[in-house]
């Protein structure tokens, strides 16, 4: 009903809108039809496990190629799709297609690969969630320990009771859980201690700051010390030359994901990464 009725305002007051505005609302009318047009796809980039030097997984990034627009970047229109509730019957088409990709893995031989998943607030906070997550690995027969769930920290700071029993519920089922761009946001270490996560993935921006200057890569090995204290593991984001690397390594960190192995790739490219030929970084 409010849908209906805020529709309504929206082609009454059409005209007088300022254009950003009726681009919001175009993008919105045209992102409802993205499903059924098959306008989306996943992307996927390595997650490479440092010490063995070997890819260990990868995120699944969302794009949406739309007929009019052409690429349209997730920085636009993921806070359409959250704001509009969108991201709900999206989040779930992005699992689907995934366990399907994680089945064409497996035909490779990578069976025992996971895969990372991104969800919003909104997706988060549904009372259903859990449970709809939790039926789509069954109706896809999947088990979920292949997949990886990461919430950001402004996703489980606000409600952080309602979080820790959502966060054990998807523990429980199988789930593996990171903290997506860790340090940019609400950073309560108290609660951190509380939640039952498995990975820290340091935010892309301080990445950036390791070489720049020479005393932010102490930020960075702070937030690692930190997190292996707390028994998780880390993952770098935004990696993209071999000084950083150098520098992740000596800290321990884990795993690191980011341009200088490869930017997000569709699954076909994904496979070829798998299976190219890397030089011993050990050496
Ligand atoms: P994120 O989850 O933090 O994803 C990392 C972003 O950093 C991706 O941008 C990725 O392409 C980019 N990136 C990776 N390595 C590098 C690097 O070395 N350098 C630089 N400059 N960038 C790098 P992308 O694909 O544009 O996605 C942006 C955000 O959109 C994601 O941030 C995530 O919050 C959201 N998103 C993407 N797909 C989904 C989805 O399926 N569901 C939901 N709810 N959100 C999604
Ligand atoms: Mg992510
Ligand atoms: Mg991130
Ligand atoms: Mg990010």
């Amino acid at each position: 009903y409010s849908k209906e009725k805020s529709r309504n305002r929206f082609s009454v007051y059409h005209e007088d809108m300022d254009r950003e505005t009726k681009e919001v609302l175009t993008i919105e009318m045209e992102l409802r039809k993205a499903i059924e047009r098959q306008e989306l796809s996943i992307h996927y980039q390595p997650k490479v496990d440092v010490k063995r030097n070997k890819a260990a997984g990868a995120e699944a990034l969302l794009r949406w190629n739309n007929q009019h627009f052409g690429e349209v970047p997730p920085s636009v229109f993921i806070p359409i799709a959250e704001e509009t509730g969108l991201i709900i019957p999206i989040g779930e088409w992005v699992l689907h297609q995934v366990c399907r990709d994680l089945t064409t893995l497996d035909q490779y031989g990578f069976a025992d690969f996971s895969i990372a998943v991104n969800v919003s607030a909104v997706q988060f906070s549904q009372d259903r969630f859990v449970e709809s997550f939790r039926s789509i690995l069954f109706e896809e027969n999947m088990s979920a320990r292949r997949i990886e769930l990461e919430l950001t920290e402004s996703t489980v700071m606000p409600d952080a009771r309602m979080a820790v029993q959502r966060l054990t519920q998807l523990k429980t089922s199988g789930f593996k859980l990171s903290i997506d761009d860790f340090g940019t946001g609400y950073s309560s270490f108290s609660y951190l201690k509380r939640f039952p996560i498995d990975y820290l993935k340091i935010d892309r921006s301080f990445i950036k700051m390791m070489d720049q200057y020479d005393e932010d890569s102490s930020i960075v090995e702070a937030i690692i010390t930190m997190a292996h204290r707390l028994r998780l593991k880390v993952v770098a984001e935004g990696v993209e030359n071999k000084r950083q690397l150098e520098l992740l390594k000596k800290e321990s960190c884990e795993i690191v994901q980011g341009y200088y192995y490869s930017k997000p790739v569709p699954l076909s490219a994904f496979i070829d990464f798998l299976f190219m030929e890397w030089p011993d970084e050990s050496k």
